[in-house]
């Protein structure tokens, strides 16, 4: 893959839709007019035809390659987001089961996803962080009963809170649901942890319009007659996620950065270190301002994705949002609903604009301190 580029490129922290490597983005750019061997773009091709189903293999390959998925789990690429998650969960796992679906509350879309399995069947909170405003991930939790529990669902990253977990919460033999949307493939994971993982692909993982769902085969439903046929996974999975047609540009995409993520970053550990380091970079700066930037996550619970952080007033929180703009340091106001400030730092974000931003805080720390 090159990376020339021609135009001038800001370093843009959005949340999402999110930046994209820039090998990726030329390699796309490329071959927008025809691919090669095919003569036809991406985005003509029939979702039957051999070349996009050599397209679908070669994502799903990697990304068992590089997540290192046992056989005994599906790989589904699906639509509508992870919101339609929120509720295809349930829907598949919970409704008809008899048992009880349990919720860990780290921030806000755990907290839409549970909404929305209330309407499925009987739900319950197994933790909740809402007494110190989502600032942490739970020290320890109390047991699932595994009779009587269908599934245990967390997020893994609070996007919005910038607060993560540093590894799976321990649920015993009940299956763990994990939405991984804002940290999908940001390190190595053992999946056989877990009875699903989903993440919506406009964070880490490309082009808005896709979802991937990795699911363990016992979880798949069977005889139900109730689901609409999109909304059960077993339709997907007997379909290799040509049920319908599958966001063919999104997963053409998806298979572009897993390319990158395995030849250019060298596998999940490397892109993990890397992630590590650029975290460190904001966060040393955040510790080393004496309160004048107020993180908002505890130490321990703090997100290598979402950098989430506060001033003591507005009136310096807009000054900063204009002189980064004057850096090109751009989309870094905090979601509407907790505000402040929110660098998000995914797979793609190079070293470099994380350092620029580092950066630009110590020089607006120590002039306006
Ligand atoms: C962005 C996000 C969602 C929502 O994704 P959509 O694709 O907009 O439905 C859900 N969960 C988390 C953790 C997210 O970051």
């Amino acid at each position: 893959m090159t990376t020339k580029v021609s135009v001038e490129r800001v370093y843009n922290f959005s949340a999402g839709p999110a930046v994209l490597p820039v090998p990726v983005l030329q390699q796309i750019s490329d071959e927008m007019l025809a691919l090669p061997g095919v003569g036809s773009s991406i985005l003509e091709i029939s979702h039957r035809g051999k070349k996009f189903i050599e397209i679908l293999e070669s994502t799903r390959q990697r990304l068992k390659s590089l997540l290192n998925i046992p056989d005994n789990y599906h790989i589904l690429f699906l639509q509508g987001g992870s919101r339609l998650q929120f509720s295809m969960v349930p829907m598949n796992l919970l409704r008809q089961s008899g048992k009880t679906a349990s919720y860990i509350l780290t921030g806000s879309w755990g907290k839409l996803a549970m909404a929305e399995a209330v309407r499925e069947g009987s739900v319950k909170t197994l933790w909740d962080g809402k007494d110190s405003n989502y600032d942490r991930v739970p020290a320890s939790l109390a047991a699932p009963d595994a009779a009587s529990t269908a599934y245990v669902h967390y997020t893994s990253n609070e996007t919005i809170q910038g607060v993560q977990f540093p590894g799976e919460p321990n649920v015993g033999s009940v299956p763990l649901v994990c939405d991984a949307s804002s940290e999908f493939m940001y390190k190595p994971i053992d999946v056989s942890k877990y009875g699903m993982i989903y993440a919506c692909a406009q964070k880490n993982a490309g082009a808005a319009g896709l979802t991937v769902v990795i699911i363990r085969d016992d979880l798949l439903p069977t005889n139900r007659d109730d689901l609409p046929g999109y909304l059960n996974y077993r339709n997907h999975a007997e379909n290799d996620s040509c049920y319908n047609t599958p966001p063919t540009f999104a997963i053409y995409v998806l298979d572009l950065i897993c390319k990158w993520l395995q030849d250019d970053i060298g596998g999940l550990s490397a892109m993990h270190e890397v992630n590590r380091g650029k975290a460190k970079l904001l966060y040393d700066v955040i510790d080393a301002s004496n309160g004048f930037y107020k993180g908002h996550a505890q130490t321990d619970s703090r997100s290598l994705m979402n950098v989430t952080f506060k001033f003591a007033n507005d009136q310096i929180e807009a000054d900063f949002f204009k002189k980064a703009a004057q850096h090109d340091l751009t989309d870094l106001k905090g979601h509407r609903s907790v505000g402040g400030i929110r660098a998000s730092i995914y797979n793609a974000m190079p070293v470099e604009g994380v350092s620029a931003l580092a950066e630009f805080m110590k020089d607006f720390a120590a002039k306006n301190a």
